[in-house]
């Protein structure tokens, strides 16, 4: 006869697929369903009995008046919570009828706490009843049907022996005594074997292979527990019980406080330390980022011929100035209006009309009146005043450049040099990175500025902030570039130069393995599913992301196609851009980010007013909201590609679940009015402290999370991710950020929805472990990193990032996070 198992709580019933933690999604200690709470209390199944209730309060078993033993885990590593937030309202050994209330507990508080609030109901005595049908994927209320089972043949498991039973004492290192996941091992460990096997503790008994049996006995911290074995290999299973119960089977809980950690490396001489903008390691000779020279006639064709073209240069140059100075705000206009007094100032022009009188060539007249004056400041010493010979230089340029016809583009570095510079434009990283440099160095610059993102998608090692030692450095140093731990060094010693060759060559060699591996799926080494998808521009990146072994794309930089350009791109346009990116990866998720315009990614043809503060004004969803039209063409470009379904909606810069709402009322309308009856997922982007402290809220109608680590971290710590005098401190491995990407993981898991990274962070090596261990289960990084983020995270157990992480929350400094990162890694070699 079948036994029909009702919910113990109002929820959302998942496979224990999905359970974050392999002692349950392995199924080791029985099958079953997993719940995510959003009721808070938890009632009876069936009718039957309380066989165990767990001290902490957070784990229950019962057996049927039919016989099946079931048990109802409330959130993972609650064990942890020592009963804080849970109320029994039963005993052991009280007979219950299904609906009886068991164990209310506070669900919010508990979210906060707890790894995850996901609830295994698991049939532990699976030798005696199978699941025929069971509820999943859906919603269900406390008392519907969950699980149907039936009552299997027992077989005859142990063989007849003389009856000899041999024993033996071992105290228990469990630092929560015997509780559900080392009972799963245990019971795992006991399967392996014909013996019969029991633990006693005190007066009491219990099966070695039965979970609840090992729950009933109770056990704490430092009990002395006899194991029993009886059978033909009772003297080697009750060696390998012992042995395992000898251990703290990995649950050692991390020390209260963190262990003292060295501060970051502290730098030795001709070392300089940066901000790490994009990680690798990099040997070169410097190649100071000088402009090409642009040559001109020394003898003019006439004063008047030369006048005239100085006249028309200048023209020319002014009004392109002037437009620029027109659409720019801020520190921006303030340059240009600056530019356009040299132009007309009237003791450049009386130096170069001096030199055309004297017959000289227009160019020619032109430099020779700005070196004058760059000659004339120079002597003045005023380090305020010589700041100002760059805007002369690049006027200068800009006139000659007219003059000559000379493209200004033109700078040149060797391949393998390393780029150094004073700050880059992402136009000039385009036309530097097709040389092959082999690093960049900035003396200013942002670790999150879109050019340290495009250094880190051409996987080009970048330190910047580097500040004024980096202007000592003459072109063509010998350097070496570790953008791992943050450092240049210059003109290295042979020692520091062969240590440094031994460091590329294993990274080359761990690549190399990495690649070995890049197809396969990943799994942390004790079996929790890690998606390792990648960050994409364009179809090309998507093409190097397929032959890394990207899982999917996690983020698709639409405002890619936006940039750069007088008008927006039609539907069909970028219809046509998310299809080849599609096709690229076929048969994988493709999650395409809505527009995220504004802030440091201005768009010409999209009119944002003139803000203060563009950073905290028109950014991300909040310009699309405003542009209507412009995200209609975009949602219906993306709901175009085919299959439906493969393309996700993400929205970047959320602050609110209204904007949301307006994005899924926006996507359903046009679902319907296209004719598309595939849903589309859409979900949101952690990018605001908003977003992540309501991460609870925003899970209960997004169908995922990313969290964007560049933007959290300005957003967290009020540092402008742009601005070089801040760029130091913009570390996104700062406790505040992490804790941020901790308690959004609880609360989103808390409530059944993934939360991934598609940040830098997720790029970064040292930063992976820890992301694992505060719960993100998806990782979008760049493409040259997917195969190398796959390597990593299989050589890591969930367990051991958990209290990685831990410790990393405690630390008090980005440095000392990364201090700690590294002698993780340390531990590993
Ligand atoms: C982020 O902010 O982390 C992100 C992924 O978005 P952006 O393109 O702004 O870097
Ligand atoms: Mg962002």
């Amino acid at each position: 006869m079948s036994l029909i198992i009702t919910s113990p709580l109002r929820g959302w019933a998942t496979t224990l697929d999905s359970v974050p933690d392999p002692v349950f999604a392995q199924r080791m200690m029985g099958d079953g369903v997993a719940i995510q709470p959003l009721g808070d209390t938890v009632v009876a199944p069936f009718d039957g009995e309380v066989v165990t209730l767990h001290d902490a309060g957070h784990a229950i078993s019962l057996r049927s008046v039919e016989g099946a033993e079931v048990l109802i885990h409330i959130g993972l590593d609650t064990v942890m919570l020592k009963g804080e937030g849970f109320t029994p309202l039963v005993a052991i050994g009280q007979t219950v009828l299904r609906g009886d209330p068991l164990i209310q507990f506070d669900l919010d508080a508990v979210a906060l706490s707890a790894a995850s609030l996901i609830t295994p109901v698991i049939v532990t005595n699976a030798d005696a009843f199978a699941i025929s049908r069971r509820a999943t994927d859906c919603a269900i209320g406390a008392c519907e049907a969950l699980m149907t089972l039936l009552p299997v043949q027992a077989e005859a498991r142990r063989r007849s022996d003389d009856g000899t039973v041999i024993e033996q004492a071992v105290t228990l290192s469990l630092p929560h005594g015997i509780h559900a996941r080392p009972a799963a091992r245990i019971g795992e460990a006991a399967r392996g074997f014909q013996a019969e096997l029991h633990l006693l503790n005190g007066d009491k008994r219990g099966d070695a292979r039965s979970t609840v049996a090992l729950l009933a006995l109770g056990t704490r911290f430092g009990d002395d527990v006899v194991v029993q074995a009886r059978g033909d290999d009772a003297e080697a299973a009750l060696a390998a019980i012992v042995a395992l119960l000898a251990t703290d089977m990995g649950e050692g809980a991390p020390a209260a406080v963190a262990a003292p950690l060295a501060s970051a490396a502290p730098l030795r001489a001709g070392q300089i330390g940066g901000v790490i903008a994009s990680p690798g390691l990099a040997m070169g000779p410097a190649a100071r980022l000088k402009q090409a020279e642009i040559a001109v006639a020394h003898d003019g064709a006439g004063d008047d011929h030369e006048r005239a073209a100085l006249l028309a240069a200048r023209q020319d140059v002014r009004a392109r100035i002037a437009a620029h100075a027109d659409s720019a705000d801020g520190s921006v206009a303030a340059v240009m209006h600056a530019h356009l007094a040299l132009i007309d100032d009237p003791e450049l022009l009386a130096g170069a009309e001096q030199r055309i009188a004297a017959g000289r060539s227009a160019g020619f007249a032109w430099r020779g009146a700005i070196h004058d004056q760059i000659d004339a400041i120079r002597a003045t010493g005023n380090a305020h005043l010589i700041e100002r010979i760059d805007d002369l230089i690049d006027i200068e340029r800009q006139l000659l450049s007219k003059l000559t016809g000379t493209p200004l583009n033109g700078a040149a570095v060797p391949a393998g040099a390393i780029v150094v510079a004073d700050d880059l434009l992402p136009s000039q990283l385009v036309s530097l990175a097709a040389m092959k440099p082999a690093g960049i160095c900035l003396t200013r610059g942002g670790p999150t500025s879109h050019v340290a993102i495009l250094c880190a998608g051409m996987g080009l090692p970048a330190l910047v902030a580097i500040g004024e030692a980096l202007d000592a450095v003459a072109d063509s140093t010998p350097l070496l570039l570790d953008a791992e731990m943050g450092h240049l060094t210059v003109a290295p010693s042979p020692a520091d130069t062969d240590a440094f060759t031994a460091r590329l060559a294993k990274r080359d060699a761990r690549r190399e393995a990495a690649k070995a591996g890049a197809a396969n799926a990943c799994h942390t080494a004790d079996g929790t599913r890690i998606e390792i998808f990648a960050n994409l521009g364009t179809v090309d990146d998507a093409v190097l992301a397929a032959a890394q072994g990207a899982e999917g794309s996690g983020l698709v930089r639409s405002e890619f196609l936006f940039l750069d350009r007088d008008t927006a791109p039609s539907e069909d346009e970028q219809h046509a851009a998310y299809q080849a990116i599609a096709d690229a990866l076929p048969g994988k998720p493709v999650i395409v980010r809505l527009l995220d315009i504004g802030g440091d990614k201005p768009a010409t043809y999209i009119p944002i007013a003139h803000e203060e503060n563009p950073s905290l004004g028109q950014r991300g969803i909040r310009v699309a909201l405003a542009q209507p039209d412009l995200l209609e063409t975009q949602i219906r470009a993306i709901l175009r590609v085919e299959p439906v379904g493969q393309c996700k909606i993400m929205i970047p810069m959320v602050a609110s679940i209204d904007e949301l709402r307006q994005v899924r009322a926006l996507v359903e309308q046009l679902r319907a009015e296209m004719g598309i009856a595939t849903p589309v997922e859409v979900g949101v982007m952690v990018e605001t402290p908003a977003a992540a402290m309501t991460a609870d809220l925003l899970a209960v109608e997004a169908d995922f999370l990313s969290i964007g680590t560049n933007d959290l971290t300005q957003y967290v710590l009020a540092m402008d991710r742009g601005n070089p005098a801040v760029a130091a401190g913009v570390d996104a491995m700062h406790p505040a950020v992490l804790r941020m990407i901790g308690k959004t993981c609880r609360l989103a898991t808390a409530r059944g929805r993934w939360v991934g990274v598609c940040g830098g962070l997720a790029s970064d090596p040292a930063a992976l472990p820890i992301l694992i261990g505060l719960g993100a289960t998806e990782l979008s990084a760049v493409p040259g990193f997917v195969a190398e983020a796959k390597q990593i995270i299989r050589g890591l157990t969930l367990t051991e990032a958990r209290a990685h992480a831990d410790l990393a929350l405690q630390c008090k400094s980005a440095a000392e996070v990364r201090a700690l990162a590294r002698a993780f890694e340390e531990t590993r070699r």
